[in-house]
């Protein structure tokens, strides 16, 4: 008898895996679509549940399979309507996830993988290192989550929204996934794919490839494969105009620096059906990344690489030293890129009421790594030499100044500036 351990999770199981599942119990491929469509569009997790497949194949199918979530531990909702979630996986950590609602549409912000290996300097994900890759059914479990809980919320899906022209009525309360949770989700790419599939797939979540955009630190590799797999939208996590800088915020740059990574990307967009264009994420930094000159650099190097241009001003966390910039030298560098030509956005911060604004997600990663006591033991040396040399130093970290966690949570576009073709 199989145990439970050994049961199919249907949950995370793409079109084609459904299929072959059913195939494999010989039984038609059509049911592949019946119990995506129980699971994914009605929420149910009970095979009993699905009453237009018989007695007998359910029976059958529950000797074999279960359709099993991650746990929702923790849940906070803040006064502008955005509400995080801790989400307990297999593997013991937890990671978070984020709903954003804007007039007309509701943005899921998504975690790949519980921790990340990659440690970019500026991120309090990189610095708990790295536990595990979540499963499919961790990630899209997510989705599914988000959607139960909103709308028992009473929140109404996005009234209308046009699609290619086309107006549509959105089904569920989120319309938008962002993979900009914890984790690079190229370096989960097997799941973070068939995830990918199942919320843009018809039968299950059907979110159009512009609503649905993963965003990478630039694992070169895994850009140059992507097309093969997918057609989501992409964001870039450059954060720096030259290799130096680079090298020194997102250390993957080392092994693939940003001549090697636009070509990577261009390649991805160019091979897309339709003219969309990538974003560019660039978390800003006070006396790091920040400087005019900064912006000018740039802008001559995204002159001949068509994108769009996402502004993040610095959120602290407690093992950081790195400051947030003024509002008057973010709207500077916004400037510089603007007049240059480029479409630019600045994230506001949103549900800061809860510990959800535009910065940080750390859940409880059980680090492999032990990372996360290096950064421990480097912050309490610090703290302690600090002391020693009665060095007065106010540092605007997240813990200092609200005493809570921070998460990324803004994830959206909010000033758009009319697209102009880059003058530079
Ligand atoms: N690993 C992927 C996706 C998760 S990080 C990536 O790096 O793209 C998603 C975004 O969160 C990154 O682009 C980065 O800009 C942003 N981010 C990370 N730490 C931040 C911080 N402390 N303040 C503001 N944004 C941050
Ligand atoms: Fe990982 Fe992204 Fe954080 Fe870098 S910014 S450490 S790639 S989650």
């Amino acid at each position: 008898m199989t145990t439970r351990e050994a049961k199919i999770n249907l949950m995370g199981l793409s079109l084609p895996k459904m299929q072959a599942f059913f195939l494999e119990l010989g039984e038609k491929p059509f049911r592949a679509s019946q119990t995506l469509k129980w699971i994914h569009q009605r929420g149910v997790t009970d095979i009993d549940a699905m009453t237009d497949i018989s007695k007998p194949l359910r029976e059958k199918m529950k000797s074999v399979a279960e359709i099993r979530l991650p746990q929702i531990t923790q849940e906070f909702r803040s006064a502008d309507g955005s509400c995080k979630w801790i989400v307990q996986v297999e593997s013991g950590s937890s990671v978070e996830m984020v709903f954003i609602p804007e007039a007309g549409r509701g943005t899921l912000c998504i975690s790949s993988q519980a921790g990340c290996s990659l440690d970019c300097s500026f991120c309090a994900t990189g610095k708990q290192g790295f536990n595990s890759n979540l499963t499919v059914a961790e990630i899209i479990g997510q989705l599914w989550w988000a959607n139960q809980k909103l709308a028992g919320f009473g929140v109404k899906p996005a009234q209308e929204w046009s699609e290619d022209g086309k107006p549509a009525q959105n089904p569920r309360p989120v319309s938008n996934v962002v993979m900009m949770g914890m984790g690079e989700p190229l370096l989960n790419f097997e799941n973070v794919m068939d995830a990918l599939s199942l919320m843009m797939e018809d039968q299950a979540y059907g979110l159009s490839k512009r609503r649905v955009t993963i965003s990478t630190s630039g694992v070169v590799p895994a850009i140059d494969r992507l097309k093969d797999f997918t057609d989501a939208s992409l964001a870039v996590s450059l954060h720096a105009p030259n290799d130096e800088l680079r090298n020194e915020l997102v250390p993957i740059n080392k092994k693939y620096p940003i001549k090697e990574l636009l070509r990577s990307v261009s390649g991805y967009m160019e091979g897309l059906s339709d003219r969309r264009v990538p974003v560019i994420e660039y978390t800003l930094i006070a006396g790091v990344n920040d400087h005019r000159q900064h912006a000018r650099e740039l802008a001559v190097l995204l002159k001949d690489f068509p994108c769009k241009i996402n502004l993040i001003p610095f959120n602290p966390f407690s093992l950081s030293d790195y400051r947030r910039p003024s509002s008057s030298s973010v709207s500077n560098f916004r400037q510089i890129l603007h007049e240059a030509g480029y479409t630019v956005t600045v994230r506001t911060t949103r549900a800061d009421d809860i510990g959800a604004a535009c910065g940080q997600l750390v859940g409880e990663v059980g680090d492999n790594t032990r990372r996360s006591q290096r950064y421990r033991d480097a912050a309490e040396a610090q703290k302690g030499n600090e002391q020693e040399f009665a060095v007065e130093q106010r540092s605007e970290t997240a813990a200092e100044v609200t005493g809570k966690r921070f998460s990324r949570a803004d994830n959206l576009a909010i000033e758009i500036d009319r697209p102009r073709r880059p003058s530079v």
